[in-house]
């Protein structure tokens, strides 16, 4: 905790607030640090009727609320906020430790401006030994932002934001947030829509709000003096359940694509196309709505928030050139593909360049030929050789066959 924080002083009467905790068959134990929860129709036996037990002590104070199949974290937080009674709601993820004075500092800000949503910092709950450690290093102050792809990425606070600011305890500006912890208004997350009830699950739904309240003039706040830990997890207790099925492509990659479609203009979609070409096959649904609630709102276009909001995504994630190929590269004398093998972006194969006239893949540097070993499927580079069809490979713009 910053030293300073202990001298900061909050309005005495802040707004009434329910904590709203999601959850999926996530630990028993974990989930205890809770205050009010929304049950999304986990199957774990003891989250059944020894929780319902549990929760009695709090006399009613603790609701538990259980959707009737399985809704998504993203689907449940709009049920949690609309059955919630606070004026403020504060989502947290259902294996949080929250530390000494967290709510206040969070309030404070919405206290002045409803249109605020504010962020605590995050840090970590060790997965195996429970120890609460700190993220970042002292005296840093990082804030959300993304790259091309649509991957959460933080960065330093920048000094156009940083120079505003007298204290390193202040609230400062961030164009986005990790998703899972953050306080808002209640009635103002139901007025812009809460979250796209098109999103699905898990994903894209952070920067869905984030746009959303930005552009249609609210802000978002990082809350140095507000800490809530995390357990970061080892591995995802479980999967996306029925809702992912029939979803041809990914999931999280549709998600990301109603986002963009509905928030970015054009010059920005391009960079996530560049990014994601096979997103502009996917079927994202119907926008239609989401796009009525910003002409409905005012909202302002994404070059207004780019410039004044999120120029730092500048500095590290420059404006991308367009693919100069994209699409299936296949080899001539075996027609196998190149493959990611499942590795996730960025997965890219250095620096080659493609020639149209010969089909080869070359190496920038060394001059070499990108060449299919046939026994045992895997790339080296060799000498060219024109006449070597393992070292042609034709590049289809294709649509992909799922
Ligand atoms: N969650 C949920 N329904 C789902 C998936 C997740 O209610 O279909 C809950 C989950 O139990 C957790 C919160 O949503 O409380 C955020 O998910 P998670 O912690 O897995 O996300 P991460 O922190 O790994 O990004
Ligand atoms: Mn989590």
């Amino acid at each position: 905790m910053i030293e300073e924080c202990k001298y900061w002083h909050y309005p005495t009467k802040l707004p009434k607030t329910s904590v709203i905790i999601v959850f999926h068959n996530e630990g028993f134990s974990v989930l205890m640090r809770t205050v009010h929860t929304v049950d999304d129709f986990s199957d774990k036996d003891n989250l059944k009727t020894n929780l319902d037990n549990y929760i009695k002590r709090w006399r009613g104070k603790v609701r538990l609320i259980r959707n009737e199949q399985r809704e998504g974290l993203i689907r449940t937080r709009s049920r949690g906020a609309k059955e919630a009674t606070g004026e403020v709601i504060v989502f947290l993820d259902a294996h949080c430790e929250v530390n000494v004075n967290w709510l206040p500092p969070l309030l404070a800000p919405i206290y002045r401006d409803y249109r605020t949503m504010t962020v605590p910092v995050i840090d970590g709950v060790d997965h195996k030994t429970f120890e609460y450690r700190p993220v970042y290093a002292q005296g840093t102050n990082f804030r959300g932002i993304f790259e091309w792809g649509m991957l959460y990425k933080e960065n330093e606070v920048p000094d156009r934001e940083a120079n505003r600011h007298k204290h390193k305890s202040e609230p400062y500006k961030s164009p986005t947030h990790a998703g899972g912890l953050f306080a808002i208004n209640r009635n103002y997350f139901l007025e812009i829509g809460a979250y796209d009830p098109g999103l699905l699950v898990w994903g894209g739904e952070n920067f869905e709000l984030s746009f959303k309240i930005w552009q249609c003039g609210g802000s978002i706040e990082w809350v140095p003096c507000s800490r809530v830990g995390h357990v970061y997890r080892a591995f995802m207790p479980y999967s996306f359940g029925n809702l992912a099925k029939n979803r041809k492509g990914s999931l999280i990659t549709i998600n990301y694509k109603r986002v963009i479609e509905t928030w970015f203009d054009d010059e920005h979609k391009e960079y996530f196309y560049t990014r994601e070409p096979n997103a502009r096959f996917l079927d994202m649904g119907d926008i239609s709505d989401q796009v009525a609630l910003k002409e409905k709102l005012k909202c302002k276009d994404f070059g207004w928030f780019m410039e004044n909001v999120a120029y730092d995504v500048y500095d590290k994630f420059p404006k991308l050139p367009k693919n100069v190929k994209w699409g299936m590269v296949k080899n001539k004398a075996s027609s196998v593909c190149l493959d990611t093998m499942g590795k996730a972006a960025p997965a890219y194969i250095g620096k080659h360049t493609y020639e149209d006239e010969t089909n080869h893949l070359i190496h920038r540097l060394h001059g070499y030929c990108l060449t299919l070993q046939p026994h045992s499927r895997t790339l080296a580079l060799a000498p060219c050789d024109p006449n070597n069809t393992y070292q042609q490979w034709t590049i289809t713009h294709k649509a992909p066959s799922w």
